[in-house]
C-alpha cells in the first residue's frame, strides 16, 4: 500500500481495505485529498494547548490532519462502528493523542468531555444532523462555551443561514441566534467533487467564534420570539406575533407592527424577547 506524506496509507487504500461503502444515512462523505483536509485543519488555527473535537472521523482525513498539524488531544465521535479500526490504527501512529468514542455525537456532552480544557470543534460534519449539532453547542451553556472556535464544514445553504444579516432570503431562527453569541465567517467553498460520493451541493467551511460581549437577553425568550416570528415569515409580525403581545408589544419596543420577520436586527430580536 503507497503511503501518504504522514507515513500512513493513502485514504482510498485504507477505505478499500476496510470495505468501507459510504453509507447515505449516516451522512457519509468522505474527503480523501490530504491537501484540502490540511487546508480545514489549519483554518482553525492553533491546535497545540486545546482538546479538539471531530464530529464523525469516518476514515480520518481530517483527524491525521489535525495531528499532522499538532493537535496533541483530539476526541473524535463516530457512530459508524466500521471506522474503528481505521481510527485504531491512526491512534496508534499518534500515541497518546487520539480518544476515539463510538457513539451518536447528539448524545455526547463534549462540554463534559473537555472538563474545562481550552477546546476547538473542527468536523466535516453529517449533513442529516449538522444544524442540530451546531445549535446544541452554541445553546449548551451561551454564558461560558466550551469551545474557543468552531470550524465547521456544512451544505452551503446552511452557512448563508449562519451568516445572514437582516433582508436576506437566508436570514431566519439560524442566523439570530448565531449572530447573537458568535460572530461567524464562510472561510471557503468545497465543490461536490472534493467528496467521495459528491452530494448533490456545494459546501462551506464556517468559522464561528464566541462574542466577548453580546446583547443582554434571555435564550429562551429569544427563541420564543424568533420562532413565532420566522414561523410565519412572510406575515407581518403584528400576526406572526398575536400569541405573544402582537401589536402591544411591538409598539411597547418601538417597532412598526406592520414589519417582516426578515427586516429585524439582533437589537430588535433582543427586545422584543426583553419586552416579553
Ligand atoms: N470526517 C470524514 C471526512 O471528512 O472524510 C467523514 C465526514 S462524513 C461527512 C460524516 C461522518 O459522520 C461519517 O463518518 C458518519 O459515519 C459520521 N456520523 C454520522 N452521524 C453521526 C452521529 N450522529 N454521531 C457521530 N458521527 C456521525
Amino acid at each position: 500500500m503507497a503511503l501518504a506524506h504522514d507515513g500512513l496509507p493513502a485514504l482510498r487504500d485504507v477505505v478499500a481495505a476496510h470495505g468501507l461503502a459510504p453509507k447515505k444515512a449516516l451522512g457519509q462523505n468522505f474527503l480523501f485529498d490530504l491537501n484540502l483536509t490540511a487546508k480545514i485543519a489549519r483554518s482553525a488555527g492553533p491546535l497545540e494547548g486545546f482538546t479538539i473535537f471531530e464530529i464523525g472521523p469516518g476514515p480520518g482525513g481530517l483527524t491525521r490532519a489535525l495531528l499532522a498539524q499538532g493537535a496533541d488531544r483530539v476526541v473524535v465521535i463516530e457512530r459508524d462502528p466500521r471506522c474503528l479500526p481505521i481510527l485504531a490504527a491512526i491512534s496508534e501512529h499518534y500515541p497518546g493523542r487520539l480518544e476515539v468514542v463510538e457513539g451518536d455525537a447528539l448524545k455526547v456532552d463534549l462540554a463534559a468531555l473537555a472538563d474545562g480544557a481550552p477546546a476547538k470543534v473542527v468536523a466535516n460534519l453529517p449533513y442529516n444532523v449538522g444544524t442540530q449539532l451546531l445549535i446544541n453547542w452554541l445553546t449548551a451553556n451561551p454564558e461560558n462555551p466550551f469551545w474557543q472556535s468552531m470550524t465547521l464544514m456544512f451544505q452551503k445553504e446552511v452557512g448563508q443561514r449562519i451568516i445572514a444579516t437582516p433582508g436576506s432570503n437566508h436570514y431566519g431562527r439560524l442566523g439570530v441566534l448565531a449572530g447573537w453569541l458568535t460572530m461567524a465567517d464562510i472561510l471557503f467553498d468545497v465543490p461536490p467533487q472534493a467528496f467521495t460520493p459528491p452530494p448533490k451541493v456545494t459546501s462551506s467551511v464556517v468559522q464561528l467564534v464566541p462574542r466577548t460581549t453580546r446583547l443582554p437577553c434571555e435564550l429562551s425568550k429569544l427563541e420564543h420570539v424568533t420562532q413565532a416570528a420566522f414561523g410565519q415569515r412572510r406575515k407581518m409580525l403584528r400576526q406572526s406575533l398575536k400569541p405573544l403581545g402582537g401589536e402591544a408589544l411591538l409598539t411597547k419596543v418601538g417597532i412598526d407592527p406592520a414589519r417582516r420577520a426578515e427586516t429585524l436586527s439582533l437589537e430588535e430580536f433582543c427586545a422584543l424577547a426583553n419586552a416579553l
